[in-house]
């Protein structure tokens, strides 16, 4: 049996909060509790959002907490011919295909259609391109219209099978169902993946056995578990735990500028403090 490996994979798009220790803490405290490694993963695939001074102040905030990692770390924006490479054994077995739409014609697709089955990351995609000919597909691509490729998850479906399963460890072991999240795009128009893709070639590529993650990304966990199968990628065992909440009962997020790491640190809050705040001993 290999030993245990867990990660924390933050993305860099801002400043940590108290949530981002919390995942860290429980991932860092999981891999020392077992004897196992821990490594830190920044998932900056969207050169937009994330910048290398937000990936230095992650470096400095963990640190702070008392979590070292192992180096060197994997920046996912120099893997990117890893997670291409992904794609095209899914294109190769017919999984994928181009998606022409802009949001906007998605959402009135979905208004015309007059129903919309809701996943965690809104309503599911109507399959307009999936439907299109190859005339009309070849010929969209021809003309260099942009797109994304996405699943084709009932083929998808239909190779793997039933009774895919994985487990969670607060919630026990969990029947896939990636139709939840539908005909995912796995290839964004504007970079040359998507966090869906380049988290699980990353969790196969690096030996990753144990995923500690917030509860949010667990729907997302369908969806990984079929592209594991499909791409014969090992199947990791998931902590998912709950969000933290401020005073009012609202989850913190990056966006609501939740205070920052940064700012504790500066206000004079221990590691040590925070750390038996969010339960952990110092
Ligand atoms: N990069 C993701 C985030 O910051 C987390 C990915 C994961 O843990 O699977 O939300």
């Amino acid at each position: 049996m290999p030993s245990l490996t867990t990660r924390f994979a933050p993305s860099p798009t801002g400043r940590l909060h108290k949530g981002h220790a919390y995942s860290a803490l429980a991932a860092h405290t999981l891999a020392r509790d077992r004897g196992g490694r821990f490594l830190l993963r920044i998932e900056d695939i969207d050169p937009t959002r994330c910048t290398r001074e937000n990936a230095e102040q992650i470096f400095e905030d963990l640190s702070w907490l008392g979590i070292d990692w192992e180096t060197p770390v994997r920046f996912q924006s120099e893997h990117l011919d890893d997670y291409s490479a992904a794609a095209e054994a899914l294109r190769e077995q017919g999984l994928l295909f181009p998606c022409f739409c802009t949001r906007a014609e998605i959402l009135r697709e979905i208004e015309r259609a007059g129903h919309a089955p809701h996943g965690s990351e809104g309503p599911l995609y109507p399959g307009t391109c999936r439907r299109l000919s190859e005339d009309e597909r070849t010929q969209k691509l021809s003309t260099g219209t942009p797109h994304a490729l996405r699943l084709d998850l009932g083929k998808a479906l239909a190779l793997t099978g039933p009774g895919l399963v994985w487990t969670d460890t607060n919630q026990g072991i969990q029947d896939a169902r990636p139709e939840l999240l539908g005909d995912a795009v796995l290839v964004r128009k504007d970079i040359g993946t998507s966090y869906h893709l380049a988290v699980v070639v990353d969790d196969g590529l690096q030996g990753i056995t144990d995923i500690v993650r917030g509860v949010d990304l667990f729907e997302a966990t369908h969806l990984h578990r079929i592209l594991q199968s499909l791409l014969g990628l090992p199947v990791p065992v998931y902590h998912h735990h709950a969000l933290l909440t401020d005073a009012e009962g609202q989850r913190l997020a990056k966006r609501d500028r939740a205070i920052t790491l940064r700012s504790l640190r500066e206000s004079g809050v221990s590691a040590r403090e925070l750390k038996r705040e969010l339960g952990f001993e110092g």
